[in-house]
């Protein structure tokens, strides 16, 4: 129902946008207790013009991140509720033996996240359950039974028709907004084709229309505008008898990147084959220009040829059939983003201007969900970390960098992808004062933050015969895909001598003001009212006690604290922070201004103080404390921590003194044998054998500080975010306790050793799936070589009855169990468990 009235003078918030994420989020703001909501959308309803009115609806759950799966699982359950949904099945059929094997990593994803029912199936079966398919191009399937199709449009009716019955909601439609007002940084009202509204929440759930809209507030929303093509052929002779809308189960040709779905007689065929066809939203026609609808762009035949003959060979039975014709085909538009995934949250440039883009009908009621539980109360019961809009920096939010990224990653949409594969396209956009001695050594650089990060050196190789048989090399090429046994090799260099590390993709802020300890206090778990000179490593809680992130604080002076934190989620850390700067205090981002170069080894003192006179010594220089030092020319910020488990210090200095930075220490280090080492010794094999937690991995807002093994001794008195959750679990046994296991035999059936990844299933020795009494199962959370202790290190959480040393278990990869054995069952270390590196 619209409203017929004129629009309110004011409202509590402004949803604009009723696709299915518009009407989700609308509902579940109202659900959550907000009232005065208005909705509104330039087209006229229920179907408005944007991406969900021409939507194949269809539903796969499985997907290896959690948060996705989540997300989906989610969606169903509420289209279900509601009566929406029809379950067809579906199978994703393989051409190739590469493709069966990513099927297997599909299988290990949905025992990881729960979903069930599903199997590997032949051709034959695939031909059993979709008889028009052609067996004799497939080597197989993977099938789900719970797979399905939404009316995405009928669910967004009832969304808005609740929401108005509990009186918090008034719909406008065909009013388009044109402009945001903005005051002090913050939403100030909304200006429409049909009147202003003063409002100091807006939400942005505007699909491939986002970044017009964002940009009318000065913020950004990073997405662009795509085309899926699709067509729909029939009536299908086969298809005659059909009752409702869909018989048979959906099936995804995975390795043309396409699929084809029954539609009622018709059976739809879409394609993310074609080459990258972007828009730009400014670009998309009117209401009243488009033909059939502003997303639902003229097909070009051109793009689909290809595509059509690989369609061919699967289904010829329908498609080569003559009396089956084309009834209707599209250049469907909808939103791409630089890394495939949503944008979701309040926009770090405007307070109260929230973004829902990005989403899929298979995501949108979860997303509404999570998001509305967000804008209620600071968080949400399914973790948004790898969504939240905060995460870019802001050359990643160039419109070059979003269409590359989004070019790239288009054919990929059903793509076989490498959990360590980078991106191609729009590198070397930060380079590190290190950069052009990184590059002469051979550095094999990855991309993290727009950075480019060495993660291993071409130069090392001569390591790897020093090394000899300590060094695993890997035999599948699965695993050796994004990898070298020379990051091994430098693992152990830095055991045994010293190794350098860029750290220059750290996200570094300071928090400067009279409410600056006020602030720290608020946001860390630990305290913070500290020394000056003191480095506190901390959680940082979400209000229910779970992980929002983890990082470092220095306390620099009375009102100054510096804070250092990974790379990848840093915008979002500082976002945090700065939303809890009281009045007068300022946090200032300074990423780009200093730059991080780790020493870590037992010569890295040696090394340190054969180039300054500070004392560098144990008790001149304790743990967990910085100061500045002088290193020849240069004074450093010199931090003594590791996350490698190393005798070392973090040494930071302005960007452009880097390199004199660099070359002293190198130099310095030559008489050592220090190697330069690349972020996967940091990332990977160092931390792990210290059983070092990982914010990402170990660490989302599933688990708490106590299931993490990370329990401090003694509660701060401050007040701080989470604090009164964080009480109750320390009181409470825990649900879940995070473990560190070995791998006892990597041999496959075939005789070749495998090595897991990460995100595979843990098993009991019978096969069975570990669950915990909140319906969490047990996954590998990180995975990596351990090559001072000569064996492959998994972290997992497990129920506290398997979480025994010794106990045995199983882990699932690629369709095969291993033998795996619990090694510690808190954060002591697999290797140096006493720490006395860290403190020597
Ligand atoms: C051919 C095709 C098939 C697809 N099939 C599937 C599928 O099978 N499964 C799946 O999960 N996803 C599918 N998708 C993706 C899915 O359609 C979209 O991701 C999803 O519908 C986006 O929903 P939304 O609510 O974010 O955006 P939309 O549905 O586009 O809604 C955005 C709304 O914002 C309104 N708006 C924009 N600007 C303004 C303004 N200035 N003022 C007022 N209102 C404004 C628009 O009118 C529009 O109604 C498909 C996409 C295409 C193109």
């Amino acid at each position: 129902m619209t409203d017929s009235s004129a629009l309110p003078a004011s409202a509590r918030a402004v949803v604009v946008g009723a696709g299915i994420v518009g009407n989700s989020l609308a509902y579940h703001l109202a659900r959550l207790g907000w009232r005065d909501l208005v909705l509104i959308d330039k087209g006229p309803l229920p179907n408005p013009g944007g991406s969900t009115g021409h939507a194949s609806n269809f539903i796969f759950p499985v997907d290896h991140s959690k948060e996705m799966t989540q997300l989906t699982a989610d969606s169903v359950r509420q289209y279900k509720e509601w009566g929406v949904f029809t379950e067809s099945g579906g199978i994703e059929v393989a051409r190739t033996e590469e493709r069966m094997q990513e099927l297997q990593r599909r299988m290990s994803s949905a025992k990881a996240w729960g979903i069930e029912g599903c199997e590997i199936i032949t051709p034959a079966r695939v031909k059993e359950l979709v008889p028009f398919v052609e067996e004799s191009v497939i080597v197989g399937g993977f099938y789900t039974p719970g797979v399905g199709i939404v009316d995405s449009l009928r669910f967004g009716t009832i969304a808005r028709e609740k929401a108005q019955e509990l009186g918090a909601l008034q719909v406008f439609a065909n009013t388009e907004v044109l402009a945001i007002d903005v005051e002090g940084g913050r939403v100030a009202g909304i200006r429409t084709s049909k009147g202003d509204i003063a409002t100091d929440t807006i939400v942005v759930c505007c699909g491939v229309w986002a970044p017009k809209v964002a940009r009318m507030a000065g913020a950004s929303i990073p997405l662009t505008p795509a085309v899926h093509q699709m067509i729909d052929v029939g009536p299908v002779p086969h298809f005659k008898d059909t009752k409702g809308v869909i018989e048979f189960p959906i099936v995804r040709d995975m390795d043309t990147n396409m699929y084809e779905r029954q539609d009622g007689s018709g059976l739809e065929v879409g394609s993310y084959a074609h080459r990258a066809i972007l828009h730009d939203p400014e670009d998309i026609p009117s209401n009243e220009e488009a033909a059939l609808s502003p997303t639902e762009l003229p097909f070009t035949q051109e793009d689909f040829e290809k595509q059509m003959e690989d369609a061919l060979e699967l289904i010829p039975e329908v498609l080569n059939d003559e009396s089956v014709g084309i009834k209707y085909a599209i250049n469907g538009l909808l939103s791409l983003t630089p890394d495939g995934l949503p944008l979701l949250g309040e926009t770090p440039e405007v307070k109260g201007l929230w973004s829902a883009a990005a989403v899929w009908v298979k995501e949108g009621p979860g997303v509404g969900k999570a998001m509305a539980e967000w804008m209620t109360s600071g968080e949400s019961e399914i973790d948004l970390q790898s969504s939240d809009i905060a995460r870019f920096y802001e050359c990643q939010k160039s419109r070059t960098n979003v269409r590359a990224r989004a070019a790239e990653g288009f054919n990929k949409t059903y793509g076989i992808v490498h959990p360590a594969e980078q991106w191609e396209s729009n590198r070397g956009v930060r380079l590190s004062p290190f950069y052009e001695r990184e590059k002469a050594l051979g550095a094999v650089f990855y991309e993290a933050a727009a950075w480019e990060r060495p993660h291993w050196y071409a130069s090392n190789e001569k390591l790897l015969e020093e090394f000899g048989d300590r060094i695993n090399m890997r035999e599948a090429e699965w695993e050796s895909r994004w990898w070298s046994p020379i990051i091994n090799a430098e693992h152990l260099a830095m055991r045994e001598r010293a190794a350098m590390f860029d750290l220059t993709a750290f996200c570094i802020f300071d928090v400067i003001g009279p409410g600056a300890l006020e602030c720290v206090q608020t946001v860390s778990m630990r305290q913070m009212d500290v020394g000056h000179g003191k480095v506190v490593y901390t959680p940082v809680l979400s209000p229910s006690g779970t992980f929002k992130s983890d990082l470092t604080v220095m306390r620099l002076g009375d009102d100054h604290f510096r804070v250092v934190t990974g790379g990848a989620h840093g915008m979002a850390d500082l976002k945090w922070y700065a939303d809890h700067a009281p009045d007068g205090t300022t946090v200032i981002d300074l990423t780009s201004g200093w730059t991080t170069l780790g020493l870590w080894g037992p010569r890295s003192r040696d090394i340190l103080a054969s180039l300054t006179r500070d004392d560098v010594s144990h008790a001149g220089f304790p743990f967990g404390t910085c100061r500045t030092i002088e290193l020849d020319a240069l004074r450093v910020l010199a931090s003594r921590i590791s996350y490698v488990g190393e005798l070392g210090w973090e040494l930071y200095v302005p960007m452009e003194q880097g390199a004199k930075l660099w070359d002293l220490v190198w130099e310095a280090g030559q008489a050592h044998g220090v190697a330069p080492a690349g972020i996967g010794v940091y990332g990977t094999t160092g931390r792990l054998e210290k059983c070092y937690r990982a914010f990402g991995f170990e660490l989302d807002a599933d688990f708490t500080v106590v299931e993490a093994g990370m329990t401090p001794p003694k509660v701060k008195g401050a007040d701080f975010v989470g604090k009164e959750a964080h009480l109750r679990h320390r009181d409470a046994d825990p649900i879940a306790v995070l473990c560190t296991l070995t791998v006892d035999d990597h041999t496959s059936s075939s005789g070749a050793k495998r090595y897991m990844l990460g995100r595979e299933p843990i098993l009991a020795k019978n096969g069975s799936r570990l669950v915990d009494a909140h319906g969490r199962g047990s996954y590998v959370t990180s995975a990596g070589a351990g090559p001072s202790i000569g064996k492959h290190i998994l972290m997992a959480y497990l129920p506290p009855e398997n979480a025994n040393i010794g106990e045995e278990l199983l882990v699932e990869y690629l369709g095969e169990q291993y033998p795996v054995t619990v090694q510690t069952n808190d954060a002591t270390g697999v290797f140096d468990p006493e720490n006395t590196r860290v403190r020597a």
